[in-house]
């Protein structure tokens, strides 16, 4: 089994590598985890939807003869263009000021969070949508956003429906872009339609189902050990133990594909396909940034009744090195708990802390990984499986 469980982590973590989303490489990394699980005898099914293959090369800024560094925002146009900057603080100037025909700098409150795509239809505040209506409906030539990070490029805009280009520059850089400088911006970016694909996976049957769900996708640029070639390999590890196994209702994996995605493709898909009949799910169990070195394996509930998280929190502490934390309101799990479902959410200890400098980069290797701890969470998955059902 160990070595089973480091050859899942080696191949989707070494041999393929950064799997965005509608790339080659997630394609690879699909049909990869379809053939194991038919190894163990599952019956797999894909949901098939459009995306975007998007890759990037340098960009370039130079402002009145300095060269500033930059880097394309996530799934921007390409641009090769000149213009007068004009810096924007907040979204009542944004209404007003002369932005026609200018490569506007979003700063200050402009850039203080990041702004929802348009396809987000969850959370989407009223004040997100204004200012990327207005910069895209005022001829506008191009967007700079002042990074969310003092130390690195984050993101404000992360869109592939925007439809200005758009580059991130860090606070350091911002008095060079002074109001009425010309300026030349060039980004090396492509869109490319592209398919992408969920993996569903059943092992048993039943009208009732428990779910195992993990992403299998990652951002551009980072081999995704925790985030999440580890939830991946989890699933991987269940589906080949319960090989045999006698249960009284269904084991669905899914293995989601856009969690690192603008907008969530392969979420909206099993949410508008899979989860119209909520009834079914006795409860799902969602893995992500699970095996943290040094770190207690972490769960928390969602909409689960109190028998169940008894039988749960009673396993944990059976199992030891488990800790329960308090919910979150983001990633996979909540398209289960939204739909009425119980869920549970499991990760590491202080996975929050490595948010921005090991998750979504290219330090997000096997390194930090116990496997040791992911065969436990296998062997804990099983026996909860066991019990629930
Ligand atoms: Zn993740």
């Amino acid at each position: 089994m160990k070595k089973r469980m480091e050859a899942y982590l080696r191949v989707l973590c070494e041999e393929i590598g950064a799997r965005p989303t509608g790339s080659e490489a997630n394609r690879t990394a699909v049909e990869y985890v379809c053939e194991e699980l038919k190894r163990s005898g599952l019956r797999i099914s894909k949901q098939e939807f459009d995306c975007m293959d998007w890759s990037k090369e340098e960009g370039t800024l130079t402002v009145e003869k300095h060269k500033i560094p930059i880097a394309p925002a996530p799934y921007s146009l390409p641009c090769d263009l000149q213009g007068e900057l004009i810096c924007v603080h907040s979204l009542e100037e944004l209404r007003t000021a002369p932005i026609s025909g200018k490569i506007v700098v979003l700063c200050d409150a402009l850039a203080s969070e990041p702004l929802m795509p348009k396809s987000f239809i969850f959370w989407n505040p009223d004040e997100h949508k204004e200012i990327i209506s207005l910069l895209e409906n005022s001829g506008v030539k191009a967007v700079l956003t002042v990074s969310l990070s003092k130390e690195c490029l984050l993101p404000v805009i992360e869109d592939g429906d925007f439809t200005v280009p758009c580059a991130m520059v860090l606070p350091e850089h911002v008095p060079l872009l002074c109001t009425g400088s010309l300026a030349s911006l060039t980004l090396n970016t492509v869109r490319r339609p592209a398919k992408a694909a969920n993996i569903l996976a059943a092992y048993g049957s039943g009208k009732q189902k428990i779910c195992l769900s993990a992403h299998i996708d990652t951002q551009p640029g980072t081999p995704g050990a925790l985030d999440n070639a580890s939830g991946v390999a989890v699933l991987l590890a269940v589906a080949a133990k319960l090989s045999g196994r006698e249960l009284p209702c269904q084991i669905e994996f899914v293995l989601f594909n856009g969690e690192d995605y603008y907008s969530t493709p392969g979420e909206m898909l099993y949410l508008n396909t899979s989860l119209t009949h909520p009834d079914e799910y006795l409860c799902a169990f969602n893995i992500d940034g699970a095996g943290v070195k040094g770190k207690h394996t972490a769960y928390s509930f969602y909409e689960c009744p109190q028998n169940l998280m008894e039988s749960l929190t009673d396993l944990a502490l059976k199992t030891g090195d488990f800790e329960q934390i308090e919910p979150w309101p983001q990633g996979d799990h909540t398209l289960f708990s939204f739909s009425g479902i119980p869920a549970i959410a499991i990760t590491s200890e202080g996975i929050f802390e490595l948010t921005d400098h090991v998750l979504h980069t290219e330090s997000d290797t096997l390194e930090w990984i116990d496997r040791e701890k992911l065969e436990v969470l296998v062997d804990f998955l099983l026996d909860a499986i066991c019990k629930i059902a």
